[in-house]
């Protein structure tokens, strides 16, 4: 007789799924719903990447590539990583269908039944989904009380990790608060780290959507080379989500580990989408300033709404994505957003931060204000 895995009845489906089914429906009985709770950059693909891809196509690069990625690529990514002051090669890289499918090799690859992992919440919420299904025990630190700052956080990670800490994950800039963490932060996560000994995944996926501040890769930094899994992906950069394109680097073994997984599992990334990831990489500088400008004036406009309607916002620093206070149960206030003011929010709950929701500003500015309106008229948000 046949029944489900213990492991598969681990994890929840995505926390959004219930948002945006009653987004649906509502735009389905013809209500004009304002969706904030998006993860995707509002902006076309760069038409000379959708180009390359179509190139690609057309000069038959449709077969298997090798598992872990197209030479060219890897290579592109090398000196993208080396350029962020990461000792990088081509063959320390696995090229993936995603940057998730990068984070799920490297948990799986790391983690045994019982192995603890640490995360720093709030928290993009694949991350606990993946430690759950490889087995791996939590372990949280809550940075909301610091105002989302790791620095000012460091003290409560160094009471929670131990010799017994396997990985960390990092997420910087951050989903869903958009902090950026600057480099006394990330020195404390390396002195930690070569402490304790464990091993830390960098998502850094956000990199190139920061607003007046510097990302600094971890791996970069003295003692982190060898400990450090750097993941990166080209879905928010380079506004290429359905193109499932992202990557993994790391030191040592984990390659030739992860590599097993990679390719008894997805095989290899799909060959034409990693020929436009080459050009992504290398020919794209105007269009990824355009969306990152895009974003950063979307930001201070929000800040500046806040500040008029008194509500107390933390300014983030990067990605496009903000954290807002509202009522305690902020899953009931996300109900009412979406049933009330028909705007779509993400419940921080599902992040490990309660009390507060997410929204995103990968939405014209326009649409940001009439969402931001509906709130503040409902009563919802503001003073
Ligand atoms: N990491 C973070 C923090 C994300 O927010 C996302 C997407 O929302 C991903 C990884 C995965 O991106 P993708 O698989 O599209 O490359």
């Amino acid at each position: 007789a046949y029944g489900f895995s213990e492991r598969v009845g681990r994890v929840e489906p995505s926390a959004t799924l219930a948002i945006s089914n009653a987004a649906s429906e509502l735009e389905a009985e013809g209500h004009d719903v304002v969706d904030l709770s998006v993860g995707a950059p509002d902006f076309p693909t760069p038409e000379n990447v959708t180009e390359a891809g179509k190139a690609a196509m057309d000069a038959g690069h449709t077969g298997y590539t090798s598992s872990n990625g197209v030479p060219e690529l890897k290579e592109a990514i090398a000196e993208k990583l080396r350029a962020d002051d990461v000792d990088a090669d081509a063959d320390e890289v696995i090229v993936t269908p995603g940057a998730k499918q990068a984070l799920y090799e490297t948990v799986q690859t790391l983690i045994d039944d019982g192995d603890e992992v640490v995360l720093l919440d709030p928290a993009w919420v694949s991350y606990e989904a993946m430690v759950k299904l490889a087995g791996g025990s939590l372990t949280r630190v809550d940075l909301a009380p610091h105002g989302f700052s790791l620095a000012d956080g460091l003290d409560d990670l160094a009471g929670a990790v131990s010799d017994e800490t396997e990985l960390l994950v990092v997420n910087s800039p951050s989903n869903p608060t958009g902090a950026v963490y600057d480099d006394e932060a990330l020195e404390g996560v390396r002195d930690l780290a070569v402490e304790h000994d464990f091993a830390v995944i960098s998502d850094e996926i956000y990199d190139e959507i920061v607003y007046g501040v510097e990302q600094t890769s971890l791996a970069s930094l003295d003692g982190m080379a060898d400990r450090t899994v750097t993941i990166n992906g080209f879905s928010k950069a380079y506004s290429m989500t359905g193109w499932r394109l992202g990557y993994l680097h790391a030191k040592g073994d984990l390659i030739s580990q992860a590599g097993k997984l990679h390719s008894h599992s997805v095989s290899c990334a799909t060959n034409f989408v990693q020929r436009a990831g080459v050009e992504a990489l290398r020919n794209t500088e105007e269009s990824v300033e355009e969306m990152r400008a895009a974003f950063e004036s979307r930001r201070d406009m929000l800040v500046e709404l806040f500040a008029d309607h008194g509500v107390d916002v933390t300014v983030p620093d990067g990605a496009f994505y903000m954290m807002i206070p509202v009522a305690d149960d902020d899953s009931a206030w996300a109900e009412e957003a979406i049933q009330e003011a028909h705007v779509a929010t993400v419940p921080g709950s599902a992040f490990g931060a309660d009390g507060f929701v997410r929204i995103s500003y990968a939405a014209s500015e326009e649409r940001l204000k009439e969402g931001m309106q509906r709130l503040f008229d409902a009563g919802l948000l503001g003073d």
